[in-house]
């Protein structure tokens, strides 16, 4: 099992402003910094990293990509709560870690590409059905068990009509992947649409339920709508928030003037 040690408590959606550190010494490097919301760190064996390697050059040029064994001395992991009430996510402190040469990904000081990549790989699956979120097969399950009124029954056909052209959209990125084209923007048109759709499908099921929704009726089609609107509330926020991926969408696909503030500086922005 792998973790992405990538995001800080200084560093989210402008992941370039990472400080922990990575200090050269014999045979590898030694690592020192915090981590957070690093999903199922706890159970990893292995982490990819990114850190610090060159504080004086521009933040998006000094930042290499490690391998990480999670088991080396000086790892410690620290689970938070989250809203849904499980402890996926976790705060990691590295306190003197070595890594060996070995285990460098890329060029030194040229992490920022390799960590793009993954961004982009991580969206590219973020735009495909999970399990774990509300689909379109868990609306249908549940408009199957039940009488809808006829606008329920309009905003299901809405849903769905959209579910399935966000499914096309996914699948296209993913031949467009496969082909060896540059995912790096329409993979955020992807996970945009679909981690939205997932929220939408939850939304309509609870509200459907009235009070019902608010408990959780074993082996009823809608026994977890509740458990789907809370957790779903995260996938608008990991591999990028919405507003970062809108920032994408308008400055690379669409052209429009560059983000004041940060620019192409978001997590997950190709420049
Ligand atoms: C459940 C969960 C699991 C996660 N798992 C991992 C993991 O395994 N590994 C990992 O490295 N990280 C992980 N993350 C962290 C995730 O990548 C960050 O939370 C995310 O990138 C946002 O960063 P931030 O939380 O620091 O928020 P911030 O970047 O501080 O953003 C705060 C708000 O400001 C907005 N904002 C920021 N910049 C801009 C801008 N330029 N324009 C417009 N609006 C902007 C954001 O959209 C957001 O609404 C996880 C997060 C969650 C919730």
């Amino acid at each position: 099992m792998w973790c992405q040690l990538f995001s800080e408590p200084g560093a989210g959606s402008d992941l370039a402003s990472i400080s922990t550190k990575a200090v050269r010494v014999e045979g590898g490097w030694r690592v020192t910094g915090q981590k957070v919301w690093t999903t199922v760190a706890q159970f990893s064996d292995w982490a990819m990293l990114i850190a610090r390697t060159d504080t004086e050059k521009p933040k998006h040029e000094g930042i290499t990509y490690f391998v990480l064994d999670m088991k080396s001395p000086g790892v410690a992991v620290r689970p938070l709560r989250e809203m849904t009430g499980s402890a996926l996510f976790n705060e990691v402190f590295l306190d003197d870690v070595f890594i060996p040469d070995e285990l460098v990904v890329g060029e030194v000081d040229g992490g920022w590409k390799v960590a793009r990549a993954t961004l982009a790989g991580e969206r590219v699956a973020l735009s495909q059905k999970m399990d774990a979120y509300a689909s379109d097969k868990d609306l249908l399950r549940f408009a199957r068990s039940r009488e809808l009124t006829p606008v329920g029954r309009h905003e299901l056909g809405v849903l769905v009509a959209e579910s399935q052209a966000i499914d096309l959209i996914s699948a296209r990125i993913v031949l467009k992947q496969l082909s060896g084209a540059d995912v790096s923007t329409t993979s955020s048109v992807g996970k945009l649409l679909g981690m939205g759709m997932g929220q939408k499908i939850a939304e309509y099921v609870v509200a459907q339920l009235g009070a019902a929704g608010v408990v959780s009726i074993p082996g009823q089609p809608s026994d977890h709508a509740m458990e789907q609107l809370i957790a779903g509330r995260a996938t608008t926020i990991y591999g990028g928030t919405t507003e970062v991926q809108l920032n994408v969408i308008g400055e690379r696909m669409l052209g429009l003037p560059r983000d004041a503030v940060t620019g192409l500086r978001a997590a997950g922005a190709a420049e």
